[in-house]
C-alpha cells in the first residue's frame, strides 16, 4: 500500500498511519482538520469543500468544520473505519482523482512546515493513571523503602487521579517553572519559591471517542468501541511541591501547571498490526478487569533532552508502551465501573512508562535516582532535574516492515519562574 506522495521509510506518516490533527496557516485562519502523509497534510476541511469527501453522507453530520476533532471523534467505529477507507483510497498511488488534478492537489495538500499544529481536541476531563509496575515500584522504594514499595491496592486496581484539562497544552508550548510550597527534609517550616525538582514524565494518552451515559459503565469487552486514538504525553511534575502536598488526597499543584501532548492522534486502527500481549498479571484481576488476548502495543518510546545552550538532542531514555501492567481497556473499564461518564475528547493518560532497566526509566526522578546519580551530558554538565532553558522531547513509533507508524513528537522548553 503506497501513496502517490513520497514517503520515506523512516517517516512517521506513511499511508498506513493517517493520524488526525488540527492545523492553521496563521492566527487569522480558522483551524482546519487534516491527516498527515509524509511531509504533507491532507486538508480534510478543504477536501470537503472541494467535494472529495462528504461527511454528511458518511457520518450523518458535518465533522471537519469547527476547528476541533470532537465531532468526528464522537462518531461510531464504523464511521471512523469508513473515513479511513475513503482517505486511503484518495491518497493511493493508483487513484488518479487527486493524483492527477493539479488544482485539487494544491488546494488540499499542504506542506507540514508551512503550518502550525493546534490543540486537536477540546478536552473536557483529563485523568492520569499510574500503570507501570516498574515506575510504581521505583517511586515506592524512593519514598517508602523497599519493603513497602508497591501499595497493597496496586496489583488489584489501575490506580489514577483526576488531572486538570485546562493546562493540557500542545507540543512546542513553553513551560514556565512553577512556584509553590515545599518543605526540605531537615527544615522545620515549609518555604515558598520556584520548584527545584522539575521533572518530565514519559507517558502516552488515549482519547475517548464515543462517550457513555452517567450510570452506564463501559465493560471491558466494549472498551475498544470508545477509544479513538493515542498521543504522546509529557506529564510535567514538580517533585518537591508534590512531595509536600500529596498526603492524603494525592497530586495537585505539583502536577496541574502543565501537561504536553503531541499534535497527531494515531488511531487504534493504525496501531492494530502492532498488538502484543501485555505483562502477565499476578494475582488475576477481578472479573470486571479481566483482559484477554493481545491487549498491549509494541510502541517504542524515546526521550531526548536538548540542554540549555546546546543545539544537540541527547537520548536519555528508551522505553516501550508494552511496559505497562494495566492496559487501556482495563483503565477505561475501571474508570467507568462506578457509573462515571466519559465524554468525547476526554484524555486518559498511562502514567509514567518505565522499563525494567535504568536506561528505560520514564522520569528524571528515576533516571538520576532522585538526583543522587546525575546524567552526564556530552558537554560534561551533570543533569539531575530540569534546568531553565532545557528542552525535553519525547518521540514514539511502531516499527513495521519497511514502514513505521509514528506519533511525531511532543516537546517543551522550560522557562524561568515568573
Ligand atoms: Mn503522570
Amino acid at each position: 500500500m503506497k501513496s502517490f506522495i513520497e514517503v520515506k521509510n523512516d517517516s512517521d506518516f506513511p499511508l498506513q498511519n493517517l493520524p488526525y490533527g488540527i492545523f492553521a496557516k496563521d492566527e487569522n485562519e480558522i483551524p482546519h482538520a487534516g491527516t498527515a502523509i509524509g511531509d504533507y497534510i491532507f486538508d480534510l476541511t478543504a477536501a470537503e469543500k472541494k467535494g472529495l469527501i462528504n461527511s454528511e453522507d458518511t457520518a450523518g453530520k458535518k465533522v471537519f468544520t469547527n476547528g476541533t476533532l470532537n465531532e468526528f471523534m464522537s462518531c461510531s467505529k464504523e464511521v471512523h473505519r469508513e473515513f479511513r477507507k475513503i482517505i486511503t483510497s484518495l491518497l493511493d498511488e493508483n487513484n488518479p482523482k487527486l493524483r492527477d488534478n493539479k488544482e485539487l492537489r494544491s488546494e488540499c495538500l499542504i506542506k507540514m512546515e508551512n503550518v502550525k499544529m493546534q490543540m486537536p481536541v477540546q478536552i473536557g476531563d483529563y485523568t492520569d493513571f499510574y500503570s507501570s509496575k516498574q515506575h510504581a515500584t521505583n517511586v515506592g522504594i524512593m519514598f517508602r523503602g523497599k519493603e513497602n514499595a508497591l501499595m497493597p491496592n496496586w496489583l488489584h486496581i489501575p490506580v489514577a487521579y483526576h488531572g486538570r484539562a485546562s493546562s493540557v497544552v500542545i507540543s512546542g508550548t513553553d513551560i514556565v517553572r512553577p512556584k509553590g510550597q515545599t518543605k526540605a527534609e531537615d527544615a522545620e517550616m515549609p518555604s515558598f519559591g520556584p520548584s527545584r525538582l522539575l521533572d518530565f514524565e514519559l507517558e502516552t494518552g488515549f482519547f475517548i471517542g464515543k462517550g457513555n451515559k452517567l450510570g452506564d459503565p463501559i465493560s471491558i469487552e466494549n472498551a475498544s468501541d470508545h477509544i479513538f486514538g493515542m498521543v504522546l504525553v509529557n506529564d510535567w511534575s514538580a517533585r518537591d511541591i508534590q512531595k509536600w502536598e500529596y498526603v492524603p488526597l494525592g497530586p495537585f499543584l505539583g502536577k496541574n501547571f502543565a501537561t504536553s501532548i503531541s499534535p497527531w492522534i494515531v488511531t487504534m486502527e493504525a496501531l492494530e498490526p502492532f498488538r502484543i500481549r501485555g505483562e502477565k498479571q499476578e494475582p488475576e484481576p477481578l472479573p470486571y478487569l479481566k483482559s484477554s488476548g493481545n491487549n498491549s502495543f509494541n510502541i517504542k518510546l524515546d526521550v531526548y533532552i536538548k540542554p540549555k545552550d546546546s543545539d544537540k538532542e541527547e537520548l536519555i531514555s528508551e522505553s516501550n508502551f508494552k511496559n505497562l501492567y494495566w492496559d487501556i481497556y482495563q483503565q477505561l473499564a475501571h474508570h467507568t465501573v462506578n457509573g462515571c461518564n466519559m465524554k468525547t475528547g476526554d484524555l486518559l493518560a498511562s502514567g509514567t512508562i518505565s522499563g525494567p532497566d535504568k536506561y528505560s526509566y520514564g522520569s528524571l526522578l528515576e533516571l538520576t535516582w532522585r538526583g543522587s546519580e546525575p546524567i552526564k551530558l556530552s558537554s560534561g554538565d551533570e543533569l539531575k532535574f530540569l534546568r531553565d532553558g532545557d528542552e525535553l522531547i519525547i518521540k514514539g513509533y511502531c516499527q513495521g516492515d519497511c514502514y513505521r507508524i509514528g506519533f511525531g513528537e511532543v516537546r517543551g522548553k522550560i522557562l524561568p519562574a515568573k
